[in-house]
């Protein structure tokens, strides 16, 4: 999988540094990401859906795992067999649990990797994804970066303070 770096946020004094050179636009009702990607689930996630109402075996993939070298990161999303979806995906392409998707869901196409205080962010380049570099994206700008993800560096921020 290739991956750009296109910027890095200090959680500490929450100054970001950005590429604005890339851009990004998640296009309306394409759902590509949904059937193209594997989704790892933190046990939070797994709490978070079943807060909906939904038991852990209707939607956990429990025969895919997720490892980082040897450490065990996760069990997958369930996908469906006749289409390769997710199984939260619906008829219109829109996600049925949109508020409580997984933070992996949340993410894409970036992905973050946290080095002590410092928290970088990567855009995928996935060739089924429209929106990546789209013409009409918008900038990754430090304005950009923190309005998108603002709930997960908060987020991020907590899980930090309580280690
Ligand atoms: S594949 Fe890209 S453009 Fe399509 S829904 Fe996913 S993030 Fe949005």
């Amino acid at each position: 999988m290739k991956k750009r770096l296109v910027a890095v946020i200090d959680l500490e004094t929450l100054e970001i540094k950005a590429n604005s050179s890339f851009k990004f636009k998640c296009i309306e009702n394409c759902g590509k990401c949904c059937m193209e990607l594997d989704i790892p689930l933190r046990d939070e996630d797994i709490a978070r859906i079943e807060e909906l109402g939904y038991n852990a075996w209707e939607f956990v993939d429990y025969e895919k795992m997720f490892y980082r070298g040897d450490k065990f990161l996760g069990y997958a999303l369930k996908k469906r067999p006749f289409d390769n979806a997710c199984i939260f995906l619906d008829e219109n392409k829109k996600c049925k649990i949109y508020p409580y998707r997984p933070r992996a869901c949340r993410l894409y196409p970036f992905i973050l990797i946290k080095h002590g205080p410092t928290l970088e962010v990567y855009i995928r380049e996935d060739d089924f994804c429209p929106g990546i570099n789209h013409p009409n994206g918008e900038p990754i700008t430090p304005e950009f970066v923190r309005d998108y993800f603002n709930e997960i560096i908060e987020e991020y921020r907590r899980e930090t303070r309580s280690i």
